[in-house]
């Protein structure tokens, strides 16, 4: 119930009313019996400074950030996590002692969950795109010890500042998406990872399309394991046509639920949700 004692966790981004994150933090805020409430607050560029300092005055326990705020956050922190640090991007915030905020990054950790269970030491494998969402990708399959990794992308500017910020820490190439040697890289690899758009449900995007193309994709076969980003739709164009060629699929939702996760942990100083509570949330809701 909602009473005049309960506080509130927050989602800035613009925009925030596709968010899944509401309906899985609120499964879990009540499953720990917290008195809390998670909400999404759509919040414009020129007025991010003035709202984040004024949730600091009021009953905010602590914030999701999302796009297009995560690199921005960054000057209303006063302490920022190596992890936030070194992606560039804040995904979650809470109050300190001080009163001010901290920030963190969970994407990492959510990306990883799935993988975990696979073995996937000194693989090659292939990341699709570089943005933002690509950068938590390639920390994630550092962690994880993959031997190689190709980014392939439509953009030589953010390739090749991607590659320079993970160089010395492990065999790393970028490509464009027309040059012939990708062919011959999605034969070999054991894990490609989707981080574009493409194939999301969303007004602007064609749902039923392949990343960069059908005739990229002529050499995949079922040794890969193919992890789509997108979890709406679940699966994706791209996750069935991989299922076709009898390669192992990955949505995006346990990347989704496992980052939530772990920003419960960090605004609750440790509290933990079994999984499925919010992942059962989504897949009720969806
Ligand atoms: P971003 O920073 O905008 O990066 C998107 C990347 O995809 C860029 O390299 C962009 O290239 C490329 N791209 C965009 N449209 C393309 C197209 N039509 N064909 C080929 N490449 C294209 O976005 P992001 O934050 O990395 O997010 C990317 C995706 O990951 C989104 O679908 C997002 O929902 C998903 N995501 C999921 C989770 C999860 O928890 N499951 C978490 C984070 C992100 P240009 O620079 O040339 O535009």
């Amino acid at each position: 119930m909602i009473s005049s004692k309960t506080s509130f966790i927050a989602l800035i981004g613009n925009p925030v009313s596709h968010s899944l994150s509401p309906i899985m933090q609120n499964a879990a805020l009540q499953y720990l019996g917290l008195d809390l409430i998670y909400i999404a607050i759509p919040c414009k560029d020129e007025d991010l400074e003035l709202v984040l300092n004024s949730l600091k005055k009021i009953n905010c326990k602590g914030l999701n950030i999302t796009i297009p705020h995560k690199e921005k956050v960054f000057n209303l922190c006063s302490e920022i996590s190596p992890i936030a640090n070194k992606l560039k991007a804040i995904n979650t915030l809470k109050i300190n002692s001080e009163n001010e905020w901290s920030g963190t990054n969970t994407d990492v950790e959510g990306f990883i969950y799935p993988l975990k269970t696979l073995n996937l030491t000194k693989k090659e494998s292939i990341v699709l795109g570089s943005g933002g969402a690509a950068r938590s990708v390639i920390q994630g399959l550092i962690n994880l010890n993959l031997s190689k990794i190709s980014v392939i992308s439509r953009n030589k500017s953010s390739v090749d500042e991607l590659i320079k910020n993970f160089e010395n820490q492990i065999e790393l190439q970028g490509l464009l998406n027309n040059d012939i040697e990708t062919q011959n890289l999605i034969e070999n690899a054991d894990l490609i990872v989707n981080t574009t758009p493409v194939g999301m449900k969303t007004p602007k995007h064609e749902m039923n399309v392949l990343p960069y193309g059908e005739s990229f994709w002529k050499s995949l076969n079922s040794k890969t394991i193919v992890y789509d980003l997108i979890y709406n739709p679940a699966p994706t164009h791209l996750l069935k046509f991989s299922a076709n060629k009898g390669c192992i699929t990955i949505d995006g939702l346990q990347m989704l639920v496992a980052q939530g996760l772990k920003s419960l942990s960090f605004w609750t100083n440790g509290l933990e949700v079994p999984f499925h509570i919010m992942n059962d949330a989504i897949k009720n809701y969806l």
